[in-house]
């Protein structure tokens, strides 16, 4: 209940000019492969299991995957190779994820990026990271109850997991534990005990070069869910 309030409430919401203009125009302005498509060019709340043991936490939704679509990490190559993971280690019911109404569901996990509005060339500024954080700290508030496991796909969103957790009180060590692919720190707070892992995102830049191949990946999930039955 809280969590469909809570992203009713994301969905109309117009902080980041930048961020408002940019999602708006890439959905009047479509690429040419989905002219004919109608574009959500909103917020991207969080989206999976309501209770999760595993989280999942990414940057920001992509121009013309998530910003599209409605759906975090759907429709773009990241999510591709992501879902196709999940599909393998037994955390999501298909290998695809194309749109929001294919039927998919995960097991035990959710999924939220950090900064909720699409950014130009994937980056959003320090300023837009802030002002899109409380959002993200009231869900993970709802979710964290439940979790055991959070994997952050990517630095920033470690870096802006890792503030999160400080804000609502957990205890993150100091100096802050550095990113890696597979590192793996366990955080107690308030809601109780998380594991957070490292993980590349799978962005083209990272699977097209070979630093984060599939089994790289699957490891690091596949870990994430043997966290979740502990
Ligand atoms: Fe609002 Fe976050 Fe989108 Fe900024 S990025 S407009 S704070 S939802």
């Amino acid at each position: 209940e809280e969590l469909a309030e809570l992203e009713a409430r994301v969905s109309v919401c117009r902080a980041c000019s930048r961020l408002v203009e940019w999602r708006e125009d890439v959905a009047v302005g479509k690429r040419k492969s989905f002219a004919d498509q109608p574009y959500w060019g909103r917020p991207i709340p969080g989206w999976g299991d309501p209770e999760p043991r595993i989280l999942i936490v990414g940057l920001a939704p992509a121009a013309n995957g998530g910003n599209r679509t409605g759906r975090v990490f759907t429709g773009d190559r990241s999510g591709d190779w992501l879902f196709a993971s999940l599909h393998r280690v037994g955390l999501a019911s298909q290998p695809t994820s194309e749109h929001a109404g294919d039927g998919l569901h995960l097991t035990g996990t959710r999924m939220i990026a950090a900064v909720r509005c699409a950014p130009p060339a994937n980056k959003p500024t320090p300023e837009e990271r802030d002002t899109c954080a409380p959002w993200y700290r009231r869900e993970l508030e709802l979710t964290l109850p439940s979790a055991r496991s959070i994997v952050c796909l990517g630095k920033f969103a470690y870096d802006a997991l890792l503030a999160a957790l400080t804000v609502l009180g957990a205890d993150v060590p100091r100096p802050r534990p550095k990113f890696g692919h597979a590192v793996e720190y366990r955080i107690p707070t308030p809601y109780g005990e998380v594991t957070v892992l490292g993980c590349f995102h799978p962005s083209q830049q990272n699977t097209f070069t070979g630093r984060l191949t599939a089994e790289m990946l699957d490891s690091v999930l596949a870990r994430a869910k043997s966290l979740s039955t502990g």
